[in-house]
């Protein structure tokens, strides 16, 4: 049980976890903190949260558990706020996409005390849309909560944040921080920034008004995500750079290999390349069907 949750940035993720911990009666209170009156009061409304405040240190009073969930880039500053506040036992913990530069930032603002009961984690669920309006109780049942503790972590602290996620119905695993990042940057940081080059690409073409006039369900399907909040994907990108720019590598260096295919006509091997890609994305869709 949480007696007094705090959460910064309540928007999907931030707003999502307070809906799914009151519903499962794990908090007493959950306050909210941000820069935005307007916003939180919303979240008053819609009963995301109890209440609010725009003082960092007011809102870290008395709390034992702490959520950060605003854009990566501002973590760093959000930690730098409420470092001096921070109570004896509080246990602190995140949300954010890539977790090297958010552990990073941890190490340069909280002394060892608090360094020690920050538990670097990122839920593996999403939407397209942002905002505490978007916010859902059952948006991490049965998804995966990728936990990146340091061997410094106090194990009581990683112990709460895990039965934290567990009370909303998450699964919750341990992984090595840059294992996270590359395995991320491969499966998910990727091809958010294809569905936007993609969408880029066409839009730089003088024929683009007949393009998007006549683009049919194939260019949704893979230019959904591309719907994603900007301001969080500028962030994902500025801060897990250098596994994002491995996977652009490796990308370009396999379409050019397509490309050459394409141009010297070469069917058999074009196919050979479509079919193995076509099984094993059959693969993983249907182990995810079955659950
Ligand atoms: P969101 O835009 O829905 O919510 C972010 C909230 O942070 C907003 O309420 C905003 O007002 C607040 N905020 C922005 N800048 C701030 C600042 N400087 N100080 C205080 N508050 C600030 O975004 P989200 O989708 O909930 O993402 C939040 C975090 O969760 C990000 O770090 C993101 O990487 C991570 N995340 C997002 C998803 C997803 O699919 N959206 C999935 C997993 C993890």
């Amino acid at each position: 049980m949480i007696k007094k949750l705090v959460i910064f940035g309540v928007g999907l993720i931030g707003g999502s976890l307070a809906i799914a911990l009151r519903n499962a009666g794990y908090c007493e209170r959950i306050v909210g903190c941000s820069r935005s009156a307007e916003n939180l009061q919303r979240a008053v409304d819609l009963g995301v949260i109890d209440d609010f405040t725009l003082d960092p240190s007011d809102a870290v009073k008395g709390a034992d558990m702490i959520f950060l969930a605003v854009p990566i880039g501002a973590m760093r500053i959000v930690l730098e706020q409420i470092m001096p506040a921070l109570e004896p036992g509080a246990v602190l913990t995140d949300g954010g996409s890539a977790k090297t530069a958010i552990v990073e930032a941890a190490q340069a603002v909280l002394g060892d005390e608090a360094l020690a009961r920050f538990v670097p984690g990122h839920p593996i669920a999403g939407r397209e849309r942002s905002g505490v309006e978007a916010a859902i109780g059952d948006l991490y049942r049965g998804r995966r909560i990728i936990l990146t503790p340091l061997e410094s972590t106090a194990a009581d602290a990683v112990s709460k944040v895990d039965a934290m996620w567990q009370a909303t119905g998450a699964v919750v695993e341990q992984m090595p921080m840059v294992l996270h990042d590359e395995v991320l940057a491969a499966t998910s940081h990727l091809p958010h920034v294809l569905a936007f080059s993609l969408v880029d690409t066409l839009l730089s073409m003088p024929q683009r008004e007949d393009i998007l006039r006549y683009a049919a369900g194939g260019f949704k399907d893979f230019t959904r995500i591309a719907s994603s909040d900007p301001v969080m994907w500028r962030d994902i990108c500025l801060h897990n750079s250098a596994a994002i720019l491995e996977m652009i590598a490796a990308m370009q260096t396999n379409l050019g290999e397509f490309a050459a295919l394409i141009q010297q006509q070469k069917g058999d091997d074009l196919l050979q390349r479509m079919e193995s890609s076509k099984q094993a994305r059959d693969r993983y869709v249907a182990q995810l069907d079955a659950g």
